[in-house]
């Protein structure tokens, strides 16, 4: 055998090396010595390019902390499982070129998104997109058995996109069976990680199908759900809005009892989007802005700064 080595062989010797700088990086940016500081402002060292944070702001409307320089980061591709590094100068390039949202991250080495894009404009991309059609369809009429079974298969595709159609799907018939695959891919995403796994992602394609469709028989369900997380979005709109009226002063009782911060938050906001009168609200936010706790004192506030005007609105 020859002493030079293949392409290949260099390849993978340079994709090392980089996944070693990056994780080196990363144990440094952890420290925050004189160390780090000195390095971080030699933007030209190899693996961190300095961020515009102006510009960052501008082009994501969010309150999560910007960068203020980016760091060679490794990840593990979605499709081929190897670890690959996200190079600081490709991570400026696609949040501050490309315009990519702040919280999206890479998940696909170069070799399998050039793949997955052969793929996409291979006949096989058409198949996905008539699938797609396909499935949706199904969603204008009443499920029958063989529309379930379609579904449940749809479910299972190893295209995230017709799982999701097929969720949508569900959201649509809203009946009884549907309401509970619902309830199940929501529970099943609870502790997911959020980023890059399908639980997370059917978890939130399930909250917005029931928030279409969550029947007042699922208001249980739906009240543990909505006090418990903050990003069930758009759930609580849909659970205000079901007309139950002495259900929520039951609610308010319990969780004023149950005394949990975090908890009296949220119902704040719920409250404030049903279809009670003003008289009630006026009395849940007079209650809460004498709540110990400076956050519920804020969230009511804030949740009825023109309940005033409503009630001028109201009386006039
Ligand atoms: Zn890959």
């Amino acid at each position: 055998m020859s002493e030079r080595k293949s392409g290949k062989q260099r390849r993978e010797e340079i994709r090392r090396k980089r996944v070693e700088r990056a994780e080196r990086l990363r144990q440094d940016a952890q420290r925050p010595d004189a160390r780090w500081a000195q390095r971080s402002e030699r933007t030209s060292e190899a693996g961190v390019e300095p961020a515009d944070r102006e510009l960052l702001a501008r082009l994501n409307n969010t309150y999560a902390p910007l960068p203020d320089r980016y760091l060679d980061t490794v990840f593990e591709c979605r499709d081929c499982g190897e670890e690959q590094v996200w190079t600081a100068k490709q991570q400026k390039w696609w949040y501050e070129v490309a315009q990519g949202a702040i919280d999206s991250r890479a998940v696909r080495c170069l070799p399998c998104r050039r793949k997955r894009r052969d793929a996409q404009r291979a006949p096989g991309a058409d198949r996905l997109r008539e699938t797609c059609e396909r499935i949706r369809a199904l969603g204008e009429r009443a499920p029958d058995t063989a529309a379930r079974e379609a579904i449940d298969a749809a479910l299972a595709d190893k295209w995230w996109g017709v799982r999701t159609v097929a969720i949508g799907v569900l959201g649509r018939w809203g009946d009884a069976q549907a309401v509970a695959r619902l309830k199940t891919l929501v529970d099943a995403g609870e502790d997911a990680k959020r980023w890059g796994d399908w639980a997370s992602e059917g978890r939130r394609a399930a909250l917005k199908a029931l928030g279409e469709c969550l029947p007042a028989s699922e208001i249980a369900w739906a009240l543990a759900v909505c006090l418990a997380r903050d990003d069930v979005w758009p759930l609580p709109t849909r659970l205000a809005r079901l007309p139950l009226p002495e259900f929520w002063q039951d609610v308010f009782a319990q969780e004023w009892r149950r005394n949990d911060p975090a908890r009296l938050q949220r119902l704040t906001w719920l409250l404030r989007g049903t279809r009670t009168d003003v008289a009630q609200q006026a009395r849940w936010r007079n209650a809460l802005m004498q709540h110990e706790h400076k956050l519920v004192r804020q969230a009511a506030l804030y949740a009825w700064r023109d309940l005033d005007e409503r009630a001028d609105a109201g009386s006039r």
